[in-house]
């Protein structure tokens, strides 16, 4: 693609590092914002800018937050005896879309993944099995999605905490949340939840 101006080059560079912008699309989106006023722009960038610099992960959940500790991990009508394990901030707002649950969470930050380099440290899960030690969790709830990698996260995580006083349960297997939402509804998945099963039955199956 050859441009007349190594300004809008670069801008069109930069939003073709998005995943599934294209350089067509990216100098679509481009153009698009120079046709509009000047404060779009603006407010984007800076919408970005400040999300980078401000950006705070609640110390209880991991979960992305603007304070130290989230709205969900500060609610006193949740229990803190159910901890439903999630990959992500999309499976945070998936389920809490569902109005099934009054537990709260605990974001990993991805799976355990050999193949991308991402082992058990690259994640959030030493502060999930000391959460297990104190003693106050009576049990957690897996719903990281029925792949390989989330099998063996699930898997690695059980096998830390197995030894606690904990039970382990995990949501309908093929139902997968976040990413691939679109595939489920609320319904389907808050009656997953509900109805979830016994982590050890799920690996039997
Ligand atoms: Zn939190």
């Amino acid at each position: 693609m050859e441009f007349s101006s190594k300004l809008l080059e670069r801008a069109v560079n930069e939003m073709s590092q998005l995943p599934g912008i294209g350089k067509r699309t990216a100098l679509r989106l481009v153009l698009h914002l120079l046709g509009q006023p000047e404060s779009q722009s603006l407010e984007l960038a800076d919408a970005l800018k400040t999300l980078r610099s401000e950006i705070n992960f609640c110390k209880k959940c991991h979960n992305i937050s603007d304070h130290a500790i989230c709205e969900i991990c500060s609610n006193p009508h949740r229990t803190e005896e159910i901890i439903c394990v999630v990959e992500d901030i999309r499976d945070v707002m998936a389920i809490e879309n569902t109005s099934s649950f009054r537990g709260l969470y605990h974001v990993l930050g991805g799976k355990i993944s050999p193949m991308d380099g991402i082992g058990p440290n690259d994640l959030n899960i030493e502060s999930l099995v000391e959460k297990v030690k104190a003693g106050n969790v009576k049990e957690l709830i897996f719903a990281l999605g029925s792949t390989m990698e989330g099998d063996t996260t699930n898997f690695y995580i059980y096998r830390q905490i197995q030894d606690y006083d904990v039970v382990t349960s995990t949501i309908a297997r093929g139902i997968s949340v976040g990413n691939e939402l679109e595939y489920t509804d609320e319904i389907t998945l808050g009656r997953s939840i509900i109805n979830r099963i016994p982590f050890v039955a799920s690996l039997k199956s």
